[in-house]
């Protein structure tokens, strides 16, 4: 794989460099971490430069950030956006401690250097060479939000959405890892948990009871009556349906009164999350009506549908051209698919033209020793600096 090019080094690069460290070392594990602690580490630094900012908490552990800057010439508006969380450091010792940010051979160790604080930081410096510009050497707004919990859930862009907190965009850049990649596409995630619930019985009287495991096993028979079918995606592979998860029963001798099953499926761009879990509950329904001891419910987990951005859009051939710029190559700097999901799911309620392209690798996040290259840290403050120099000129 080619390599970008080395970026010089610089005061500023240093100072990124050190910032970055620091927010490693804040812990903002999702939903149990400080993320407090990291949005106003990033509110210090707008403070230096007089960028007026806005946390807005959504409990004493999480916040999001917002931060405005306005051209005062007409334009498009442009999202830069990040999440604060990361996923737990784990159990599995690590050779350089998880929090610590030790940098060895040119790459920063820690829990969330790759997913995702180096590209959060690196649009933060991007936004902050803006905030520097004279006016008149752009047009538009670009706004810097960073977001709270997407680990488990997107929680803090959800917030960001239901509390009108961002304005509709016209573009918007995700620094999740892609290796300084461009992503136009990824998959939607519809999690549904089903339940059966029966009676409880001595096991030595079965017939007393109505047992939830058993009256469950019917519907996981019977899961490829879902129709999964759809429009194969230029970028993406087909969507897939799982069973991740099934509890059932408390102990060896009582007849079970509970048994739950978790789907996870991974939807393309032309799905609907609705249809798809109208047509479980018409499977239930249907084993529902062949026994009338089945009782069978439905929650759903999580339901974030997929992201595709047309690939003939501005802001899609205007990064491709940058990356090429940057020493890519026509196949390394072609926009691309990814199979997770990011906040550009929920954010997507807001405005087209997405893309997804951040610092690190994303076979190395959520992993021991996850560890990022400071040099295509630096690399991509650069990468974004110039998209949107040619996107908002
Ligand atoms: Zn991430």
């Amino acid at each position: 794989m080619k390599a970008l090019d080395m970026p010089s080094c610089n005061a500023e690069s240093e100072e990124a460099v050190r910032l970055l460290q620091e927010a490693v070392r804040i812990n903002t594990v999702s939903k149990v971490g400080d993320e407090h602690s990291l949005a106003r580490l990033l509110a210090a630094r707008l403070e230096q430069d007089g960028i007026s900012y806005e946390i807005h908490a959504l409990d004493d552990q999480r916040a999001n950030l917002i931060a405005r800057l306005r051209s005062g010439r007409p334009g498009p508006c442009v999202v830069l956006s990040g999440h604060m969380d990361t996923v737990p450091v784990g159990s599995v010792p690590w050779r350089l401690g998880a929090l610590d940010a030790v940098i060895e051979d040119g790459n920063m160790y820690g829990r969330g250097t790759v997913d995702m604080k180096s590209g959060l930081l690196a649009l933060t410096y991007a936004f902050l060479r803006f905030a520097r510009r004279p006016a008149d050497s752009w047009s538009g707004e670009l706004i810097l939000a960073a977001t709270s919990t997407e680990e488990t859930g997107s929680e803090g862009a959800k917030a960001m959405v239901e509390q009108q907190l961002l304005p509709a965009f016209d573009a918007m850049i995700i620094g999740e890892p892609t290796d300084c990649r461009l992503v136009v596409a990824h998959k939607g995630a519809l999690w549904t948990r089903v339940c059966s619930c029966g009676k409880a019985s001595h096991s030595s009287m079965p017939d007393r009871g109505i047992n939830a495991i058993d009256k469950l096993f019917p519907f996981y028979q019977r899961l490829s009556e879902v129709d999964m079918e759809s429009r194969p995606h230029e970028l993406l592979s087909p969507s897939t349906l799982s069973v991740t998860l099934i509890n059932g029963g408390k102990q060896a001798n009582v007849i079970p009164d509970r048994c739950e099953l978790t789907i996870d499926m991974r939807t393309l761009p032309d799905q609907s999350h609705a249809g798809l879990t109208g047509q479980m509950k018409a499977l239930g329904e249907r084993i529902m009506a062949e026994d009338d001891t089945t009782a069978l419910e439905f929650e759903t987990l999580l339901d974030v549908p997929a992201v595709s951005t047309d690939p003939q859009a501005s802001i899609v051939s205007i990064a491709n051209k940058v990356l090429i710029e940057q020493g890519l190559d026509q196949t390394e700097a072609k926009p691309r698919g990814a199979q997770y999901f990011t906040d550009a799911s929920v954010l997507q309620a807001l405005g087209k033209n997405i893309i997804v392209l951040g610092p690190g690798k994303p076979g190395l996040a959520h992993q021991v020793n996850e560890h990022v290259s400071i040099a295509d840290y630096i690399a991509s403050i650069d990468i974004y600096e110039k998209i949107l120099d040619d996107y908002m000129k």
